[in-house]
């Protein structure tokens, strides 16, 4: 009887144990290729200012003494600040993939970091920014992080906004919602999800033009899924930000 038993005890064992193995390796596979993939568009995206960079101090070599030198050095310094800010944001989201460990509990009250931000556009663009719809909003996290955040999400309504940018920040079931919207063309909905992934980019001419690393949303995303909330586009230029109050356990 016993003996009879003992092997199909196991079988199911065995059957379990392969099923779980089978899944963490299917896990591993996805991880360690995510990560070639994210290695390989990093040094796609390198490669681009690189070879400027190169382009434009060899013609400056060649006319050493050609009034377009400046020229040439200007260029040559715009394409080095964009590899700059390429690099610090690859390393942001390097830094958050090694990471695991959670953010810190500090309240941080979000409307201030609305506010400054909507400060900031005021005073950099021409653009009407609307705040008078945000409402105190404590959550608990990083405070830099969120403010890049928001950074990011406002930096777009900006470059794709025709005449105004709207903020709204309000407080519902134990979350803090903010909604950033532009009034420009926004996302089409069949790319709605696949913005937030690392080096999307819907309008390629105009964000390298402007300086766009195709990584502002992903982020954005980065820094809302480790804050335990949620980021979406829910209509053309309309994000919006869910995060827990600072006053919800976990
Ligand atoms: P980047 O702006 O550096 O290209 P992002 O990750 O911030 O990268 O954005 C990805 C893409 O999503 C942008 O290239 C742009 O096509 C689109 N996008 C983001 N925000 C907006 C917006 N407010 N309005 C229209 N398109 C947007």
């Amino acid at each position: 009887e016993l003996h009879r038993r003992v092997p199909a005890v196991r079988r199911d064992e065995i059957g379990l144990l392969a099923r779980t193995m089978n899944r963490m390796l299917d896990r591993l596979q996805r991880s360690h290729e995510s990560r070639q993939r994210f290695v390989a568009d990093a040094s796609h995206e390198l490669r681009s200012p690189i070879a400027a960079i190169r382009q434009h101090a060899e013609v400056a070599q060649a006319h050493p003494d050609s009034t377009t030198v400046d020229e040439l050095a200007t260029t040559v310094l715009a394409e080095d600040l964009r590899m700059q800010h390429l690099v610090d944001d690859l390393l942001l989201l390097a830094r958050s993939d090694e990471e695991h460990t959670e953010p810190p509990r500090t309240p941080v009250d979000l409307d201030d970091l609305v506010f400054a931000e909507a400060e900031r556009l005021r005073t950099a663009t021409n653009l009407t920014i609307d705040s008078t719809a945000v409402s105190a909003g404590q959550v608990r996290g990083d405070e830099t992080a969120l403010a890049r955040m928001i950074h990011n999400l406002a930096d777009n309504a900006a470059r794709y906004a025709r005449s105004r940018i709207t903020f709204a920040l309000t407080e519902e079931e134990g979350a803090v919602v903010l909604t950033i919207s532009d009034d420009g063309p926004g996302i089409p909905v069949e790319d709605r999800t696949r913005v937030f992934d690392r080096f999307v980019r819907l309008t390629p001419a105009r964000s390298r033009d402007t300086g766009g690393t195709g990584l502002g949303l992903a982020i954005v995303a980065e820094v809302v899924n480790r804050h335990h909330g949620s980021i979406r586009n829910i209509s053309g230029a309309t994000f919006e930000a869910r995060l827990p109050s600072a006053d919800v356990d976990r």
